[in-house]
């Protein structure tokens, strides 16, 4: 890869290395005052991707020193038993994360289980109480991909306060709470969507431009300002020329010239989903602890998701 296009690149997987190290440090400094942190993952079913997601996470955690446990569910475990097993995490002050990988078999009530899981243990940020708080930008935790695409952007542009930031998608995962994460951090936002008429021209508009929609390539250079910052969230596996391969939702070439700034896919927003998984982690640890040691462990520098 030329100097051109590597100076453009956002580079994902070296950012969440930063993160994690950053992770790393500070289960150290929780250890040290008897605190060790820990995240239950819970998967239901046999999905294949969800096993891969599982143990990826499982694997950071345990390389970040977060103690994890698994609870591996059969296809047909009745909502009933679900609610009980996170009814039993959340009495269980020796864990401070839970995770439920969605998705859930078809006969499960995925709400009601996200509802289920104590606010202060939901390391996802998607129970009603995180959502409302984020969205009144109070200190709550944050769902991971977009905490992480917020990282990237401070990272690689420093202060973006007072940007016009577009958002492509308006899913509860990512779109809406990357928009509030955006308006927290001062940015005009505009967020579109597939009923959004005159969509490419809001989007050229962009000093930053966050992709979330699922469609591969979307977005070429004709959506976009010169300069933008592009975030690219889109995860797309396509057929190309015999062989499968993952493209974003947009056009990496097409958009390269004409961007100041841009992630890959793969190794952009990716890494900093699992690498924020483990901050969030930490993050509730933190929640859960007393006052005094709650205080000495806050710093912005280590929770910029609880901020
Ligand atoms: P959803 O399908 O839940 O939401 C997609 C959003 O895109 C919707 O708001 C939809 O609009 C909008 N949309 C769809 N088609 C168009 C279009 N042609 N023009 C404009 N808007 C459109 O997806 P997610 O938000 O969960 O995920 C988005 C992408 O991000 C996926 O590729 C997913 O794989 C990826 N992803 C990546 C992660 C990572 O770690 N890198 C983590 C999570 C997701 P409407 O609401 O009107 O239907």
């Amino acid at each position: 890869m030329n100097r051109h296009i590597t100076s453009k690149l956002i580079d994902g997987k070296a950012a969440a290395a930063r993160v994690l190290a950053e992770a790393t440090l500070e289960v150290r400094k929780m250890k040290a005052i008897g605190i060790e942190p820990a995240l239950a993952v819970v998967l239901v079913g046999h999905d294949p991707a969800s096993q891969v997601y599982v143990r990826n996470k499982v694997l950071r955690a345990e390389e970040c020193g977060i103690r994890s446990l698994e609870h591996r569910l059969p296809a047909d475990t009745r909502e009933a038993e679900l609610l009980a097993l996170i009814a039993e995490l959340n009495a269980d002050a020796s864990v401070h994360g839970i995770l439920v990988q969605l998705p859930l078999p078809a006969h499960i009530d995925e709400h009601r289980v996200l509802q289920a899981v104590n606010p202060l243990k939901d390391v996802d940020g998607f129970h009603a109480e995180n959502v409302g708080g984020l969205s009144q930008g109070r200190e709550v935790l944050t769902p991971c991909t977009p905490a992480g695409c917020l990282r990237l952007l401070q990272d690689s542009c420093g202060d973006i306060s007072g940007k016009h930031a577009v958002v492509i998608g308006r899913s509860n995962i990512v779109g809406k709470p990357m928009a509030a994460l955006l308006l927290k951090a001062h940015c005009s936002v505009t967020v579109v969507h597939s009923k959004s008429a005159n969509l490419r021209e809001l989007c050229r508009q962009a000093d930053i431009l966050v992709a979330a929609v699922g469609r591969p390539r979307l977005v070429d250079a004709d959506w976009l300002k010169p300069g933008a910052v592009v975030i690219d969230v889109g995860i797309n596996r396509v057929d190309e020329d015999g062989r499968s391969r993952l493209v974003g939702d947009v056009d990496f070439d097409s958009a390269l010239p004409q961007v100041s700034a841009i992630t890959p896919v793969p190794g952009g927003v990716g890494p900093m989903t699992i690498a924020y998984l483990m901050k969030n982690t930490l993050a509730a640890a933190r929640l859960q602890q007393p006052a005094p040691s709650t205080l000495a462990l806050r710093t912005e520098a280590t929770c910029p998701s609880i901020s």
